[in-house]
């Protein structure tokens, strides 16, 4: 598999090959862990495991780094103002570090109930303080930054191509950047590499410069390089972060290394519920657990996400999700009968072209919906199928391609159901009843069970059979 991945960089998509043999090295910004993460940035990193899985598939090495911001990013995304985890640990009453740990277990917790694998080197920025300070250190030596009364600022007039990736000219930079007015800055739109602490600051460390906390930018471009070297394969982010955090993580990274920092950088759409974005004050801000205590497993939501394409505004709406539950339900039922009949084989030649139609759709940009479509078929043809040999290789094949979407499919088809035991009572009564050709006794026994979710089938040959719907 070639992806086609569409490059913000250049606004088109290219084939996605690695710079060195056959290892990608892709850094995502991770999560500023002041609060639980809502569903608008898990569906962001859906998109990335999905990518991840399908490199894997098709035979890569893949190495992953992701950050945990537990400092330094500004309430806003301004450049100046409140740290997010100084308003967090006064809210809670807990030490910076204590909130962090505290939102970074929820957050790893809420990607495990959607399956997102974990990146292969999760990076805490306050563990990182060193290696943002001999980037700032190379920075001001080659004269991009510079020390004011503040902090250390990057010098965007030393750095023509500031303003390449989000492709607008730096004086419309300047207007659309939120940009308060700063005195010690040279040009309003520097940033901020190292922020003077301030008497009141629960986070600060010792620097060249005086005691302070590094900026949000320069965290990200200081981990990506320590574990992937100067130039990585894939950068990848939410539509928020074009501007001005990736904007700035590749100005100081090519101006301190002299090479390209990202070779692709990939952007993930917002999603929106109900058609708006979400707001505290509309109260339209779920979470994972939100999903869980409305009734819905958490994989009828990864179902969601991958039915959209990452670069089109996915709309989130509680009947949507309805929808996609009960389509998650389907398939694991039919995959369930489908395996309990005839198991589930590796015979390629029967499913060559459902693999090549299912590889289509991932390469031409991550096409997941297309994707979906590929199994949809192939659960068609299991049913269809007129040898137990053809319906074991469709299963089959569906084990397979469910490694790039990740929907527990295999799992929900092998695991050996039980029945609690007030279910089995029932279903004894019930088999009591038909063999006393009691068949109202039977009937009324068998609604109940379907009110617990167990329906039942009688099968021809007088024994009976059933399944959790
Ligand atoms: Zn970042």
């Amino acid at each position: 598999m070639v992806l086609a991945l569409y490059n913000t960089l250049t606004r088109k998509k290219e084939r996605f090959v690695p710079l060195q043999d056959k290892r990608f090295r892709i850094y995502d910004c991770g999560p500023t862990v002041w609060a639980e993460q809502h569903i608008g940035n898990l569906y962001r990193y859906i998109v990335s495991d999905v990518l991840r899985r399908a490199l894997r598939y098709s035979g890569y090495d893949v190495t992953e780094v992701m950050n945990i911001t537990d400092v330094g990013a500004i309430v806003g995304d301004v450049d100046a103002g409140e740290d997010r985890m100084a308003v967090a640990a006064r809210r809670e009453g807990l030490d910076p570090l204590a909130v962090a740990e505290k939102y970074a277990d929820l957050f790893f917790r809420d990607g495990a109930r959607l399956n997102i694998e974990r990146a292969d080197i999760v990076s805490k920025a306050t563990e990182h303080i060193p290696e943002m300070q001999a980037l700032i250190q190379t920075l001001l030596d080659k004269g991009h930054a510079y020390v004011a009364a503040d902090g250390v600022y990057f010098d965007v007039s030393s750095w023509p191509e500031y303003g390449k990736l989000s492709k607008k000219p730096l004086d419309e930079l300047v207007a659309g950047a939120r940009i308060e007015i700063n005195p010690n800055k040279r040009n309003p739109a520097d940033f901020a590499l190292w922020r003077a602490a301030k008497p009141d600051d629960l986070q600060k460390w010792p620097s060249p410069w005086g005691e302070g906390k590094p900026g949000w930018h320069i965290e990200c471009s200081a981990m990506a390089m320590k574990y992937l070297g100067p130039t990585l394969d894939l950068h990848s982010g939410g539509e928020d972060h074009i501007f001005p955090h990736h904007e700035c993580e590749i100005a100081q990274s090519e101006a301190a290394t002299g090479k390209p920092f990202s070779r692709c950088w990939m952007h993930v759409y917002f999603l929106r519920v109900e058609g708006q974005g979400m707001h505290k004050s509309i109260g339209n801000v779920y979470t994972v657990s939100d999903i869980i205590e409305r009734g819905y497993d958490p994989i009828a939501f990864r179902l969601l996400a991958l039915g959209a394409h990452y670069r089109t505004p996915l709309n989130f709406t509680w009947d949507s999700l309805g929808a996609q539950q009960e389509r998650l339900v389907r398939w694991r039922s039919n995959l369930k009968r489908f395996y309990r009949d005839s198991g589930a084989s590796a015979t390629d030649e029967l499913t060559a072209d459902l693999r090549d139609e299912f590889v289509a759709a991932i390469e031409d940009d991550l096409n997941t919906a297309s994707a979906l479509a590929v199994v949809e078929k192939a659960l068609h043809r299991a049913n269809l199928a007129e040898s137990r040999e053809e319906r074991a290789a469709v299963v089959g094949r569906i084990f397979d391609l469910d490694r790039v979407l990740g929907l527990s499919l295999r799992e929900a088809a092998v695991a050996q159901d039980e029945l609690t035991a007030e279910e089995a009572r029932l279903l004894r009564e019930r088999d009591a009843a038909r063999a006393a050709k009691d068949w109202k006794k039977a009937d009324g026994l068998r609604a109940d069970l379907l009110k617990q979710g167990i329906r039942v089938h009688d099968e021809k040959n007088g024994t009976t059979r059933w399944e959790r719907i």
